[in-house]
Formats: C-alpha cells, structure tokens, sequence
C-alpha cells in the first residue's frame, strides 16, 4: 500500500490508537514566565512522557499498525536515542522483536534504556557510517519493518497528538514552539494546530549550528547538512523528510535557531524554577520563545518541551558550565 501524506485525521486515529499506553502529559504554567513575557505560556510536558519524550506517541502508533507477517519478523530503527527507546519499549508492549541502530557516541543513558526495554542494539560511527545503509541492509535480510524516526507517515501522526492533547485541555493558542530535528513532531503539531487552533503560529527551533530546516523552509528545497555539532543531540538530524517537508512548508508560520548556551540558559531555568528536568534539545522551543518574548505579550503561547533524557552527570556538566 503506497503511503500517503498524513492529514489530522491520521492524528485523530493516532490518539485513539495510544489512549491507555501513551501518557496524557501535563500542561504546566508558570507565574514567572507568565510575569516575564507579559503573555500566558502553556508548556506541554511530554519530558514526563513514558521512556521520557513524545518519541513513544509516533513509535507506538507505528508499531500498533503492523500486520501479523511484520509482527513475527520485528522492527529495526535508527536513532540518536530517543526514537531507539520508543521504539524499543513500544515493541516490548506490542509483543514485537526489536533491533535498534545507534551512534556509538550516543548518551549512555539511552544505549542503556534501550537495551533494558529488550532492544537488540546495534552500534556505528555517525560521523563515517550511514545509518540509514546499515537499517536497509538490516530490514533485507532478516525482513525487519524499517520504522524511520520522523520521515513517516503514520510517525508523524502519532507525534501529532501531543499538541492535540495540548489545544484540547489549554484551548487555541497564538503561537506554538516546537523543538525541530528532521520534523516529525513539527509536522504532525502543525496539522493539529490547522485543525484545532487555526490562526496558531507555529514555529519550528533547531540548533543555530544545525539550521538545515530554516535553510530549508526559506529556499523551498530540502537542504542536507553534516551532522551538526551542538549539545542539543535529539536535533542532530542532516535534513527534513519528504513527509515531514511538505506539511512544514505548507503549515509553518517560521523555523527559529538558538544557540547552545541559550538552551542551557532555558534548562536552568526549567531546573531551578519549574522544577523539571529537561534534556538540551527538549530546551529548544523554550529558549525561542524567550527570545522573542516581547511579539508575544497579550498573546497565548505553547511550548513543547519535547523530551527529558540526559545523563545526569552530564546534566550537572551542562549547568555548571555556565556561571
Ligand atoms: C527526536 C526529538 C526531537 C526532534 O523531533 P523530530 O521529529 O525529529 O523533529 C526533539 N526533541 C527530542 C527530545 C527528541 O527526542
């Protein structure tokens, strides 16, 4: 069956799909925030999500729709992290044998979550070796479902239903962030916000050293880039997909950039004042928000605080590296 672009009503079946295994996170707001923008700032806590991001909506889903021959044979998935421990976990519920491809240099924390949701874990070099060659290669041989972290559209659909729960318990908004790496969450947020929150700018932020999505979205070509160097590791990714693409280009009011020491900035902040922990890429749509806080006085705004995975050790380096 040829796969097609996916609309809200893909979201809508996505929410149906993972009601009772996914979470309904959070919405949490915060006086300061509030105070400092001169706006009301609604934050949609998927860092509480199980295994710790929205990455479990898209997987779950994914998995959900696979038939009898697919289920037998497995799942295999690249990924930087979170996406292996989504799928991971999604496939342990759903009864489903598990191969997850990751950098050998990914945090720790998630090779070892992954390996304990049951995911056979297979390493390579990031820098030298294509995941994606080595995921084909996989699904060939052994007749593995390749669920791809974003470029997919029943991913996107389920990614989608974070910012459905988060207009239907906090109604519209005016503007909502999105933390962006290859857009599965960017895209599937936008056609809930098209459908739920119509005049709702939505705005895309990924890492200033990785700005291959607001090249991307000001050209109109899907741009490629080198794997960025950034400590927002969930955003690493080299390029939008041919789902994820078109539905930004068409949907999206903006794609933002910040720089790393703006994203420790916000998850300090988030630490310190809010009292949740969330991991640098998660840091993302925060850090632009406050960047632009003074378009955005009057205004109802959402943030998805898209995941809350980091070694903590490595948290603690992160906050402690700036004074
Ligand atoms: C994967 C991920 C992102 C980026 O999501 P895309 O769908 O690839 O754009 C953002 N934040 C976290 C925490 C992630 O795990």
């Amino acid at each position: 069956m040829p796969l097609h672009a996916p609309e809200y009503a893909d979201v809508a079946a996505a929410a149906d799909r993972i009601r009772g295994h996914a979470h309904r996170t959070p919405v949490m707001r915060s006086r300061t925030v509030d105070a400092e923008f001169g706006a009301e700032v609604f934050f949609k806590c998927e860092n509480l999500q199980r295994m710790g991001a929205f990455k479990f909506r898209g997987a779950f889903n994914a998995l959900s729709k696979f038939d009898a021959r697919q289920r037998e044979a497995g799942v295999v998935a690249f990924s930087s992290g979170n996406h292996a421990q989504a799928v991971a976990l999604s496939a342990r519920l759903l009864g489903i044998p598990a191969t997850i491809i990751m950098p050998q240099d990914a945090p720790q924390v998630k090779i070892d979550a992954t390996r304990g949701y049951g995911g056979e874990v297979v390493l390579y070099d990031r820098y030298t070796e294509d995941r994606e060659a080595i995921g084909r290669d996989l699904s060939q041989k052994y007749g593995l479902t390749l669920v791809p972290p974003y470029d997919h559209p029943d991913v996107i659909a389920g990614q989608g239903t974070a910012a459905k729960e988060l207009f239907e318990d906090a109604g519209p908004m005016d503007a909502l962030f999105v933390c962006l790496g290859g857009g599965g969450l960017l895209s599937g947020s936008a056609l809930s916000a098209r459908a739920l929150s119509p005049g709702c700018q939505v705005y895309g932020v990924e890492p200033e050293a990785g700005n291959d999505g607001q090249q991307s979205f000001r050209s109109g070509q899907i741009v490629h880039i080198d794997t960025p160097k950034t400590i927002a590791d969930g955003a690493q990714t080299q390029h939008l997909g041919q789902f994820t693409f078109p539905i930004i280009r068409r949907e999206v009011a903006d794609i933002l950039t910040v720089s790393d020491p703006e994203l420790i900035d916000a998850m300090n902040f988030y630490a310190a004042r809010m009292k949740i922990v969330v991991e640098p890429t998660g840091c993302l749509s925060f850090a632009a928000a406050r960047a632009m806080r003074a378009e955005l006085a009057g205004k109802r705004v959402g943030v998805i605080v898209s995941g809350g995975n980091v070694d903590m050790r490595r948290f603690c380096e992160l906050l402690l590296s700036k004074g």
